[in-house]
């Protein structure tokens, strides 16, 4: 048996908005990652299994690797089909709002969302929900948006609805939001869900082949520039930066996706304790941040790149020139030492 964390109060209003609503949208973060879109799909599956019209409206394109997950090719980016999107939106009478905590997570898409009449459940694990759901199913203690996603179906009472499909799904997320069960992955309940995931079908040793361990030529070599070329370390201050330029990405025929886990990498240095990649996306700096142990990555990007996240897992996007990002994060490093552990 795993432990209730969810209140009963929420479930039963969930249950409510559910039975009262026959056309479903969910949607998730901008640059959906493993969790975003597996906790989407779980819903999906086990929503239509249920009878349910329901629709996937992503903020933007899913990554290639996730392309194969079951039910993925369903899915609506807004950012191509935004007509249809906003249709979709206006149309809905119930709104899932999956592993984000706030309507800028959904960029361009953020009116339609908020203006949207249809009921809002919010189900997700990041730190401070903004106040826009009807009903808000947050715990940041939650390793991943799709482990709290079985909860909620299992306390719904859908246990047996979930496929080896909506299984799929679930586990990609797990898998993701913890590095492959590398960090944030203590709690005994993820390996009981991971049983009873087992026991629906789900192949986890290919799962993680085909969405963590599946690379191109490309994004190979450009990973491999990256740390041998662009790595900065900053030892006297536990810290690691790589920066990637327009320039660079082009010449390495970067796709979406392609720098995934990169910043995750210098942490594998004993000495290094916080991660900083910043990549010129154009639009902006996107910021990604990773760190090791009590070392709070989110009040660095909540403080200098218009970002959050969690302790140990965090990004922005930072509005300048790629070297006034940089600047900024050289000028923070003295500051940041006071939270180092010595
Ligand atoms: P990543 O570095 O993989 O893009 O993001 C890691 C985590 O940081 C995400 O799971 C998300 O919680 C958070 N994050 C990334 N980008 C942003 C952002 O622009 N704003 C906020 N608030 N959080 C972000
Ligand atoms: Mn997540």
């Amino acid at each position: 048996m795993i432990s209730r964390v969810i209140k009963e109060t929420k479930i039963k209003e969930l249950k409510r908005l559910l039975e009262q609503s026959t056309n479903i949208v969910i949607t998730c973060h901008v640059s959906p990652d493993g969790d975003a879109i597996g906790s989407s799909l779980a819903m999906y599956h086990v929503l239509s299994a249920i009878g349910k019209n329901v629709k996937i409206v992503t903020p933007d394109m899913l990554p290639k690797n996730l392309v194969f997950l079951p039910g993925a090719k369903d899915i609506i980016p807004f950012s191509k089909y935004t007509d249809y999107g906003k249709q979709l939106f206006s149309k809905a009478d119930l709104l899932f709002c999956l592993d984000f905590n706030a309507p800028y997570r959904v960029d361009k898409m953020a009116d339609t969302l908020i203006s949207s009449k249809a009921k809002k459940v919010l189900i997700d694990h990041h730190l401070d929900p903004e106040d826009f759901a009807d009903v808000v199913i947050s715990h940041p203690e939650m390793s991943s948006t799709c482990l709290l996603v079985f909860r909620v179906l299992c306390r719904l009472e859908f246990f047996n609805i979930i496929d080896k499909n909506a299984a799929e799904c679930i586990y990609t997320g797990m898998m993701t939001d913890t590095g492959n069960f590398t960090y944030n992955s203590e709690d005994p309940d993820i390996y009981i869900i991971i049983a009873e995931l087992l026991k629906k079908g789900i192949n986890k040793d290919n799962l993680y082949t085909r969405v963590c361990n599946t690379n191109s030529e490309s994004r190979l070599r450009l990973n491999g520039y990256a740390i041998s070329e662009k790595m900065q370390l900053f030892p006297e201050h536990q810290a690691a930066l790589i920066t990637l330029s327009q320039e660079e990405l082009r010449q390495y025929g970067y796709e979406k996706g392609d720098t995934e886990s990169l910043v995750n990498i210098p942490l594998s240095l004993p000495n290094i304790t916080y991660s900083v990649f910043m990549r010129d996306d154009v639009e902006y700096i996107k910021v990604s941040t990773r760190s090791k142990g009590d070392f709070a990555v989110n009040r660095i990007c909540e403080t200098y790149f218009n970002g959050g996240g969690h302790q140990n897992a965090a990004g922005g996007e930072y509005r300048g020139t790629l070297e006034d990002a940089v600047n900024i994060f050289k000028s923070m490093l003295v500051d940041n030492d006071k939270y180092l552990k010595k």
